[in-house]
């Protein structure tokens, strides 16, 4: 590991104003510190969020569901309010990685880790876009962990099991920098290749997750996560689904966010317009299920995670009709 300062911040201002290019955040540091063992980031600055008071909360008010950025991945999972009626938050939240991750893992932290591409994760130096190179080994090599979704020069998938969750409940995120605080969409915060390869969301190096907020108009409607991974535990999404449905009886709106499948959490766009104003009857959900899947561009050795995603939106349809 490089030589670094480390930083102890008492507030969001003072983390915002020790930020900038060579600085980076670190919240329970379970990704930021293997990347550093890594050497694939080398931060002359670690500026620790962990000891900001009043960072860690999961509250409602009338407007939003409100989770500090430093909140445990546990504490989300474990948390009444958030089961009871923002039930696939809670659900992704469980399925991220293990318990002793999920004690130490922030929910700023696991929406913000970097993506687990197996060429971009080699500690020997590549030549791999993501790392300032001109070459992407998932085109000709093993793309079995991939994007099917949405692909342009990287084939990386987006790793937090969160950012589906939130993605599907149409939430938004609090960015704070310099000049205050900005509030944006969950599906503007991510980014992919088009935007700047070296990077997978809109946050300057002098910015930070400060909050995030679900909107209470989705409290108490029925939501779902599901993820599969080839281990049941500690593994990454293979493909994750989460879908939300307001309307009892005729779906007035149905939200359908795909994950390990794009850079990006990937909205079935197509099977949510084709899913309103209709009931979830099996043969709804079966047409809903083949639409999430259009448009799908798959490499060599990952057509198995359209099916493994159509199986899943599938799946997590019927459970919100039953
Ligand atoms: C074995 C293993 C299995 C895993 N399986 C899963 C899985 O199934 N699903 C899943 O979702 N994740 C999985 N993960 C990833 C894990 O969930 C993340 O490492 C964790 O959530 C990151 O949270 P953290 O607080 O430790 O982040 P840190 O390591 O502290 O930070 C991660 C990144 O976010 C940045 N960051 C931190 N806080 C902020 C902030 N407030 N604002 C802006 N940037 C910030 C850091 O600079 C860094 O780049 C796994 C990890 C391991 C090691
Ligand atoms: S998929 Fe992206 S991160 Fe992986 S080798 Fe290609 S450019 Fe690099």
């Amino acid at each position: 590991v490089n030589r670094f300062e480390y930083v102890v911040p008492k507030s969001l201002e003072e983390a915002v104003g020790l930020l900038g290019p060579d600085a980076r955040p670190i919240g329970g540091g379970t990704d930021l510190t293997e990347m550093m063992k890594d050497a694939l980031v080398e931060p002359a600055r670690v500026v620790s969020l962990k000891r900001i008071a009043g960072l860690e909360y999961i509250k409602e008010d009338g407007d939003a569901l409100r989770i500090g950025a430093t909140t445990t991945l546990r504490e989300i999972a474990e948390s009444e309010t958030v089961n009871k009626r923002y039930t696939a938050l809670a659900q992704a939240a469980r399925a991220v990685a293990s318990p002793q991750i999920r004690n130490t893992a922030t929910l700023a932290g696991n929406l913000c880790q970097r993506p687990r591409c197996w060429y971009f994760r080699q500690p020997i130096a590549t030549r791999c876009y993501k790392r300032g190179g001109d070459y992407c080994y998932a085109v000709f090599g093993d793309s079995s962990i991939h994007a099917t979704f949405d692909v342009a020069a990287c084939f990386a998938v987006h790793p937090s099991d969160t950012a589906i969750a939130l993605s599907a409940l149409g939430a938004d995120i609090v960015v704070a920098g310099p000049k205050g605080q900005r509030v944006v969409p969950v599906t503007e915060f991510f980014t992919g290749p088009e935007v700047d390869i070296m990077r997978e969301n809109i946050l300057a190096p002098n910015e930070l997750v400060a909050e995030v907020r679900v909107p209470a108009s989705v409290a108490g409607q029925p939501s779902v996560f599901l993820k599969a991974a080839p281990r049941r535990s500690i593994d990454f999404a293979r493909a994750s689904v989460a879908t939300l449905a307001e309307g009892s009886q005729v779906l007035q709106r149905v939200t359908i966010s795909l994950g390990g499948v794009a850079l990006t959490p990937h909205r079935a766009l197509k099977a949510e317009e084709f899913l309103r104003g209709k009931r979830l009857q099996p043969e709804t959900i079966a047409q809903a299920a083949n639409l999430s899947v259009d448009g799908a561009l798959p490499l060599a050795r990952n057509s198995y995670k359209v099916l493994l995603a159509r199986g899943l939106v599938r799946q997590a349809l019927s459970r919100l009709a039953a």
